[in-house]
């Protein structure tokens, strides 16, 4: 789960990261307002949208008074920002953010991932800041210094300053910064995040270190003990159907490709997913409906396929196992019954009650056809398709 800027500062605030003071608002009036209460000398009127890169797309502006932070504010909101993290359709402008102006001397780069690699949580730090760490990994990964964190021990206070060191923080900003990087370990760690990304960091004019951008990615199989954090979701920034899929308890993600999938256990649905991309298709959706599903449940799950005006195709590949072949045809069936079926449907059945779930499909007058095998079933959705 991904939440706005704002709301990561506000939690880096509580752990004593050190963050531009700032307030949120919702239109040009609040804007304003914010604005006089911060009452500094630059205001910085900052988009708030789930994606990166805003500064270059122009989701960033510098105001020297409060009558240019209200202009900034009605010019940002409402406005469809395309950054290189939106994709084409870009995200509407809903929030902003007006922040206090910092004097940057230099711009640094920190961050806190989950490395699959090692099992381990690291911290991953550069002195190019500001900019892509893509590419600063493709063009100087000299640059970029990691440091592994045990589990047990935590990140070290000699790690944060090793750190510091290699990124090149002033000698007499060192400790400052290994402070700030204790604090987001402890932010990290106590929240659950799977992601956070501070860029730039900086270093000031009045030798202030402060984390002048905030990415926070949470873990969601963790979000039940952070009630907290699951109040920060924003809903306008999600996928409808991504919505719609969690009412129902559903593993569903959108994807780029046109061929919609239907599938039992993730491990068959990222196999199915790999063998559609073999046969030269792309998938629409990760879909897993889970071992237990109702009739119910896969009926919704299908409803949400078939309201995808992306699909041009859907394969429906089922192993019976605790799930019952004929619950996921009744599914099938009545979804179809609710919402009509105009694209072509490749249903694939192993299992138990394959039978039973075989007949209900060939008798409920849909224009299926039907798959011996995942290979079978996905070559013949990928040739409907064309
Ligand atoms: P994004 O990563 O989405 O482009 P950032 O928050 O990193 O957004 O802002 C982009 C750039 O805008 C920063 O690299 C920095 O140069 C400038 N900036 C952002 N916030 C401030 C601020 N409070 N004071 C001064 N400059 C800022
Ligand atoms: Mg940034």
């Amino acid at each position: 789960m991904n939440i706005h800027e704002y709301q990561g500062k506000q939690i880096l605030r509580e752990y004593g990261v050190a963050v531009p003071n700032g307030i949120v608002a919702f239109s040009p009036e609040e804007a304003v307002k914010a604005a006089k209460e911060l009452d500094t000398g630059v205001y910085v009127v900052k988009a708030q949208i789930h994606a990166g890169g805003r500064g270059k797309a122009g989701g960033v502006k510098i105001a020297k008074t409060v009558d240019e932070v209200r202009e900034y504010a009605k010019e940002l909101l409402g406005k469809v920002l395309v950054t290189h993290q939106t994709g084409p359709e870009g995200k509407e402008v809903k929030r902003l953010y007006i922040e206090e102006g910092s004097d940057i001397l230099k711009e640094y780069y920190i961050s806190l991932v989950v490395d699959r690699a090692t099992d381990r949580v690291v911290l991953m730090g550069s002195e190019e800041g500001g900019m892509d760490i893509e590419e600063v990994a493709e063009e100087t990964p000299e640059k970029i210094f990691k440091e592994v964190v045990d589990p047990v021990v935590g990140l070290t206070g000699f790690q944060a300053r090793r750190m510091a060191f290699n990124m090149n923080i002033p000698a007499k900003l060192v400790n400052k910064a290994a402070k700030l990087f204790l604090g987001i370990y402890e932010a990290f760690i106590s929240k659950d995040a799977s992601i956070l990304e501070i860029n730039p960091l900086v270093v000031t004019g009045d030798d202030q270190v402060v984390a002048l951008d905030a990415k926070f990615n949470f873990d969601a199989n963790a979000l039940y003990r952070h009630a907290d954090i699951v109040e920060l979701r924003d809903f306008d920034e999600e996928d409808p159907k991504e919505i719609e899929a969690s009412k129902f308890d559903l593993s569903y993600v959108s994807l780029d490709g046109n061929i919609g999938c239907m599938v039992n256990g993730a491990g068959l649905a990222m196999s199915t997913m790999d063998t559609i991309n073999f046969y030269g298709g792309k998938p629409a959706n990760f879909l897993d409906v889970g071992g237990g599903a109702t009739a119910e449940k896969v009926t919704e799950a299908f409803k949400i396929i078939l309201s995808d005006s992306n699909v041009k195709g859907i394969f429906v590949n089922i192993f019976g196992g605790i799930m019952k072949c004929d619950i996921i045809a009744e599914g099938v069936i009545q979804a179809t019954k609710q919402l009509g079926l105009e694209v072509p449907l490749v249903v694939r059945l192993e299992g138990t009650n394959v039978d039973a779930g075989k007949k209900l499909l060939n008798e409920s007058g849909l224009n299926i056809t039907s798959a011996d095998s995942m290979a079978d079933g996905a070559q013949k959705i990928v040739e409907l398709v064309g």
